[in-house]
């Protein structure tokens, strides 16, 4: 072969394998294909990870929300003496067998409080195990890790098991509006949590009891969420 145009092959295939992109290395994550693309899930190793790192939550193969994870807010570790109740699974289908509900909240805060002020007031002035919710969406759309996945949450009386709750820092309550980043970052964590979890039913803190979280105004959302996930009011 003439040893130029031998030249230009090995660059050709030096380039193209330059181009390639990093195959993803196997996790054992949890899958799914609905709508026919693949969405992965954290493990269920991640989702009993008290001290883990940030991760992404996928609601279709483009969309998805970035979620920062207790290592990065600076969460405290819990206090397993307090109550700290893992769920027992091993496979996604199996925490999708105690998942039925998701539950929303405000905080009744500023809105940009700090979580791990809300992780102390928890932990410290209610005596629970840990920071309550699941997550926490500031109103600059920034979404947190709260209480594992993996852990039994404490945000609902009496109701807490398979019962995620997502609080919406801020007060509600004679707010016009959701701020826009936070109103998306709901949404996309919603989502997200509904193609993992496959709820059976969205509620507001206040259909378990009397309290005004989450407010009129978000109630407006989950009202909306049932309608799109074809829940039940
Ligand atoms: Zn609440």
């Amino acid at each position: 072969m003439n040893p130029k145009i031998l030249l230009l092959l090995v660059l050709i295939a030096f380039a193209g394998a330059c181009l390639t992109p990093p195959q993803p290395k196997s996790s054992g994550r949890g899958d799914s294909e609905e709508s026919g693309a693949k969405v992965q899930f954290p493990s269920p190793v991640r989702l009993k990870d008290t001290r883990g790192a940030d991760f992404k939550l996928f609601a279709n193969d483009s969309e998805f929300v970035s979620v920062v994870g207790r290592r990065t807010s600076g969460l405290g570790p819990p206090n397993p003496d307090a109550g700290l109740n893992p769920y027992e699974f091993e496979t996604l289908a199996q925490l999708r067998n105690v998942y039925d509900t998701l539950t929303i909240h405000h905080s009744a805060g500023p809105g940009d409080e700090d979580v791990r002020q809300i992780q102390r007031f928890h932990m410290d002035t209610r005596g629970w195990a840990d920071v309550g919710y699941h997550f926490l969406i500031a109103s600059d759309g920034t979404t947190y890790e709260g209480r594992p996945v993996g852990f039994q949450g404490a945000h609902v009386e009496n109701n807490n098991r398979g019962n995620l709750g997502i609080c919406v820092q801020g007060n509600f309550a004679f707010a016009e509006r959701v701020p826009e980043a936070q109103l998306a970052s709901l949404w996309q964590l919603a989502r997200a949590l509904n193609l993992m979890l496959r709820f059976e039913h969205v509620r507001g803190h206040k259909e378990f009891k009397d309290t005004e979280c989450p407010s009129e105004l978000l109630m407006d959302e989950v009202e909306a969420m049932r309608a799109e996930f074809h829940l039940p009011d």
